[in-house]
């Protein structure tokens, strides 16, 4: 049986009752598998003695004798101190609500001791300790022989024969000795039975566990050796797992397994064309690559995609024209009837790079093969913006566009349902509204879905699913539509490759021509005059400003200073009253109506407002070229990948743009990495890794709530070689097990 497989709830076992089990329930433990599963926070290794003088070294584990009590406080209050000694030193044993230790540890005892001590008030004390009283034959065998060899050679070998004891994450009320002992009551009656989770010739080349040996080592091991090798395996486990159902997931959705590297499957066929020339010609310029690239864009291209191409006021980008052919090599595929393919694409992009032309053209390819485009984006002021622009660029190229948001009102809303339903409709732009269950395509082909990271996996798959079921009833059968996922805040690539690793990946990293990098300026609160000052000077020169806040108003204290921080409406009033009194301010944050938001991004837009006070609301896509100055205050109040962002909307055009980061006196630590990383790089890739690194990888994909990664021991990034070779394997079995894959 496998692990998870066992079933019989925890009261089966002998000494877990009904109070037991209730406790085990706060942390989710119900049955003996859950239990089972339940993995050690860290060990506590009995087995090493540590006298009480080496407290530094870690965890101090000794023989001491108890030589005095004393007591401090008064009433209920009155907490014992039990003053012990080994022969290297003395120290406190602070018993706070644990006066019965008075009988247990009696003056005169001799103890066994374990725990934790640091230096206080000029005495080694600990209040996170165990102990237990041994009898003093033992004790004084221990110091008599120490007194003769002066070695500490008996004290080790008593350690030696001690326990490693797994020490569990608690909750209120349930001890670590009753985990424990519940957990060596289940292993020893259900550990035997468990199976294997990884094939037998796996487990023997890489000289993993057997799982039933695998639970008992990781609960009870009798080395720190056997311990590790035991976390190794059930790391193993969890990633081949994980990559056998990226596998299938990739085998189901396009007939092929993911290229085993991210530089291959980053790696286009025009790249691949571009490499073979320069090795036979001898010629490695990337112009000649450059020049493959152009010639393949130029050729691929579909009737409205050339017209949208023709009316651009601007060149694209070299990348922007690899990603265009990329992706119609992709959607050629997806129409080519023979074989089942649809595009599953990552498209990397830092802000600003323009992403959202690509994804037009991709569009544009499926219309012009008769199919229907959607495209999600977060909010609604984003896909308000997406589709003013798509209006602006498509519509002359004949596109049938729609926006559809929750904010439609019934009449407009029904008419446009219908229209989509019949396939009048080929581009529809919206939010969440899009895969509400009253939406239905009469041929959805493509989805796009702008700042992925936004929306989680069941989103993703729900608007896919409603292409397929489109698609059931059409005469072509089982279709999956294409599948278009941007991100601005790129994902570092050894977590692209594990947990996107069924996509295709693109990157944009040119920018578009003539942009000047952003100066980032760091300002300490107090100096914000300074900073209105050269705000001032940029307005006078006709540019627009963002002032961005953490708070829309007032009320939150922050607890640390006793004061109270800025808030957008606050400093709306402020700014707009006292320091730029002839410009024109608006204020914007999630709390205004969507209307009165259109109407001021529109005015915005227009530089009929100078000045925007908002909250991150702002993060995403707002898309305002004049706009050059970017004030944030509080700084330190965002997170790293946010202030990115919010940065990212300046710098947007040819002219030069400044972000203002302004932070408060106390900064933490990681506060001061988030401020340094900013000021030293405008490069979104090295600032997604150092995100990462900061805040690991479940807070930077936003993991629990998109249900991407549902890891419980192994960590992507920490354990990437693992990932590598986990993968390897997972694919290789595919393989055999499914010829053609
Ligand atoms: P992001 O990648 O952050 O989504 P956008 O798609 O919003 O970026 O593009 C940013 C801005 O750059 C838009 O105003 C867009 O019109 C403009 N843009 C896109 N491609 C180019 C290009 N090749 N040259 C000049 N400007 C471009
Ligand atoms: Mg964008």
């Amino acid at each position: 049986m496998k692990l998870r497989e066992i079933s019989v709830p925890v009261t089966s076992l002998h000494g877990v009752g009904e109070s037991t089990a209730k406790l085990f329930s706060h942390l989710n433990i119900f049955t003996v598998g859950d239990l089972l599963s339940y993995w050690p926070r860290s060990f506590d290794d009995r087995t090493k003695y540590v006298p009480l003088k080496d407290f530094q070294h870690g965890k101090v584990n000794t023989v001491a004798k108890v030589v005095a009590h004393e007591w401090f406080g008064y009433g209920n209050m009155r907490t014992l101190k039990v003053i012990i000694e080994d022969f290297s030193a003395r120290a406190e044993l602070v018993c706070f609500n644990r006066p019965f230790l008075e009988k247990s540890l009696a003056v005169g005892f001799s103890v066994r001791v374990n725990g934790s001590f640091s230096m206080r008030y000029g005495n080694i004390q600990s209040s996170a300790f165990e102990a237990e009283s041994i009898p003093s034959e033992t004790a004084l065998e221990l110091e008599a022989d120490f007194a003769k060899t002066k070695s500490t050679q008996k004290y080790s070998d008593y350690f030696s024969s001690k326990k490693i004891l797994a020490v569990y994450p608690l909750t209120a009320g349930l001890s670590q000795t009753a985990i424990r002992k519940a957990v060596a009551r289940a292993i020893k009656e259900y550990a035997k039975g468990i199976s294997d989770e990884i094939p037998e010739e796996i487990i023997a080349k890489h000289k993993l566990m057997h799982k039933a040996e695998c639970i008992t080592a990781m609960h009870i091991p009798k080395t720190m050796q056997e311990a590790e090798r035991a976390r190794i395996t059930l790391i193993f486990e969890e990633l081949y797992q994980f990559q056998i159902q990226i596998g299938m997931r990739s085998l189901a959705h396009r007939g092929k397994l993911p290229d085993d590297s991210i530089f291959a499957s980053s790696s286009s066929i025009l790249e691949e064309a571009a490499l073979s020339r320069e090795n036979t010609n001898g010629a490695p310029d990337s112009d000649s690559a450059k020049a493959i690239i152009e010639a393949c864009f130029l050729d691929g291209l579909s009737p409205r995609q050339k017209k949208v191409l023709e009316s651009l006021l601007f060149e694209l980008t070299i990348d922007q024209k690899k990603v265009i052919a990329e992706m119609n090599a992709d959607i050629d595929r997806s129409y080519d009837l023979k074989k089942p393919y649809a595009m599953a694409r990552l498209l990397q992009g830092d802000v600003g790079s323009g992403k959202t032309l690509v994804a037009f053209f991709a569009c544009l390819r499926v219309i012009d093969y008769g199919g229907q485009c959607a495209m999600l984006a977060p909010t609604e002021l984003l896909a308000r913006q997406h589709a003013e622009n798509a209006a602006k660029l498509l519509q002359n190229a004949g596109v049938s566009l729609a926006f559809l948001t929750g904010n439609i009102k019934a009449a407009g809303r029904n008419l446009l349902l219908t229209e989509l339903k019949n396939g009048n409709i080929q581009l529809v732009i919206g939010t969440h509204a899009l895969f509400s269950h009253n939406v239905q395509y009469k041929d959805l082909r493509l989805a796009v879905i702008d700042e992925q990271h936004r929306f989680g996996v069941l989103q993703r798959n729900a608007i896919l699913e409603k292409g397929r079921r489109a698609a059931d009833t059409a005469e072509t059968g089982y279709i999956t539509p294409n599948l278009l996922m941007m991100s601005a805040t790129p994902i570092p690539q050894t977590l692209a490759l594990s947990v996107f690793g069924d996509l295709d990946i693109s990157v944009i990293k040119s920018m578009p021509s003539g942009r000047l990098p952003i100066k980032t300026h760091l300002t300490k609160q107090g100096s914000e005059e300074n900073v209105y000052r050269y705000v001032r000077a940029e307005l006078q020169q006709g540019r627009q400003a963002y002032f961005v806040y953490p708070l829309i108003e007032q009320g939150d204290t922050d607890e640390d200073r006793g004061n109270s921080l800025k808030s957008a409406e606050q400093m709306y009033e402020f700014l707009s009253k006292k320091i730029f009194p002839e410009y024109k301010i608006a204020l914007i944050h999630s709390k205004i109506e969507e209307n009165e938001q259109r109407e001021i991004m529109s005015q915005f837009n227009q530089n009929k407002i100078q000045i925007l006070v908002a909250t991150s609301v702002v993060e995403v896509g707002v898309d305002v070229p004049n706009a050059t100055c970017m004030v944030i205050e509080h700084a330190e109040r965002f997170g790293l990948a946010a202030l990115h962002q919010l940065r990212g909307r300046v710098g947007r055009s040819s002219l030069q743009s400044h972000c203002f980061l302004i932070y408060s006196e106390k900064l933490t630590e990681d506060g001061k990495s988030r401020l340094k990383a900013l000021f030293e790089s405008n490069d979104g890739f090295f600032i997604a890794e150092e995100d990462l690194r900061l805040r690991g990888p479940g807070e930077v994909l936003g993991v629990q709530q998109s249900g991407y990664l549902t890891l419980s021991i192994a960590d992507p990034v920490r354990d990437e070689a693992i990932m590598n070779v986990a993968r390897t394997e997972a694919f290789e079995y595919i393989r055999r097990t499914h010829p053609g894959a």
